[in-house]
């Protein structure tokens, strides 16, 4: 691609600092990187192709600022601090405004999170950005899908639903009123990966995944897992202001319990550790609710108030 070494230089390299834990960065044959004694690697990689995860009128910067958003949320999912990602970026063309906002968007969220740009590769077709983010964890903390117990309680950060209700918001299939439109397209387009919450919880948790496809399906890859089940109250999720009024009014949970995109942390641990669970949620600027609690018969069942079931009739977005 013509003057793509002054394209890296000005929207990836210039923008970016690197921290201390970067020895060799962007401009070299190939990144070195420091990994301190003790702690592991822990690597994710995730590609966004226009067109079919955004659509292609997405603002450049939420494009930047969401394919990072998406494997630092990877990251959390494993109790992993955030160190070095790489940017793989297929583009149509070189189009200077397109890139300085997307550059903004993704420095964004890389300096608030403090992870360091160490290299890429710039390549010309349609548009595609792939994301490699690596964190470290010290050696055999990193929390996985496979260690819930039953009792465990089963917990949520944030709020379920948001994303979905806001990809129906931008398809023009629900309006609420201006403000929580705003709210809502930003929950989808500039989800806030959990890791504060991740790191602070590392001890504590039991499993861990994040939100991507969906409480059911992401739940169940935990179960799945564990070889457990799981009970939940329709009642304790938690859900702002505009999904909760559109679910009790339609009598329809679908967006809080199969719409993706939210990003938020799916966690479980024992009922010894509540108390100290509660302690740091205290303390974090998003609520984290317990929801129900793992079983040993299989599947997921979501009890309403009187204690009959609520009846789900699809669980998750699928590629394939
Ligand atoms: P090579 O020919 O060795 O593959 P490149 O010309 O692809 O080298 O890249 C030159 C340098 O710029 C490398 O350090 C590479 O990691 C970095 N780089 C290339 N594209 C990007 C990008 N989109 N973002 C960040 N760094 C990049
Ligand atoms: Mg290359």
């Amino acid at each position: 691609m013509a003057g793509e070494f002054e394209l890296i230089r000005e929207y990836f390299q210039c923008p970016f600092s690197e921290g201390d834990n970067v020895a060799v960065g962007i401009g070299d044959d190939a990144a070195v990187s420091q990994l301190p004694i003790g702690q592991q690697l822990v690597t994710t990689v995730d590609t966004l192709v226009s067109g079919v995860h955004f659509p292609p009128e997405t603002s450049p910067f939420d494009i930047g600022y969401k394919s990072l958003a998406v494997s630092l949320s990877d990251l959390a999912a494993m109790a992993a601090k955030p160190e070095w990602f790489t940017l793989a970026l297929t583009l149509p063309e070189n189009d200077s405004s397109w890139l300085q906002q997307f550059s903004r968007g993704l420095s964004d969220i890389a300096q608030s999170s403090g992870i360091s740009l160490i290299g890429g590769d710039t390549t010309r077709g349609p548009l595609t950005i792939s994301v490699q983010a690596m964190g470290s964890v010290p050696q055999g903390k990193a929390v996985l899908r496979s260690g819930a117990s039953v009792d465990d309680d089963v917990y949520v950060t944030g709020s379920l639903g948001d994303a979905a209700a806001g990809l129906a918001v931008v398809q023009q299939r629900h309006q609420f009123d201006s403000a929580e439109n705003a709210y809502l397209i930003g929950r989808l387009n500039r989800p806030t990966p959990r890791t504060l919450a991740s790191l602070e919880l590392r001890d504590q948790a039991s499993a861990m995944i994040d939100c991507s496809d969906g409480l059911l399906a992401d739940l169940g890859h935990i179960i799945e897992a564990s070889t457990l089940g799981a009970q939940l109250r329709l009642s304790d999720l938690p859900l702002s202001a505009g999904v909760k009024q559109f679910a009790a009014s339609h009598s329809d949970y679908s967006w809080p319990l199969a719409g993706g995109d939210d990003y938020e942390l799916i966690f479980t641990a024992p009922v010894s550790a509540r108390m100290a669970v509660q302690a740091i949620a205290a303390n974090l600027a998003h609520p984290v609710s317990c929801i129900g609690k793992i079983v040993s018969q299989a599947g997921i069942r979501v009890e309403v108030d009187d204690g009959s079931e609520y009846l789900i009739s699809s669980s998750g977005f699928q590629h394939f």
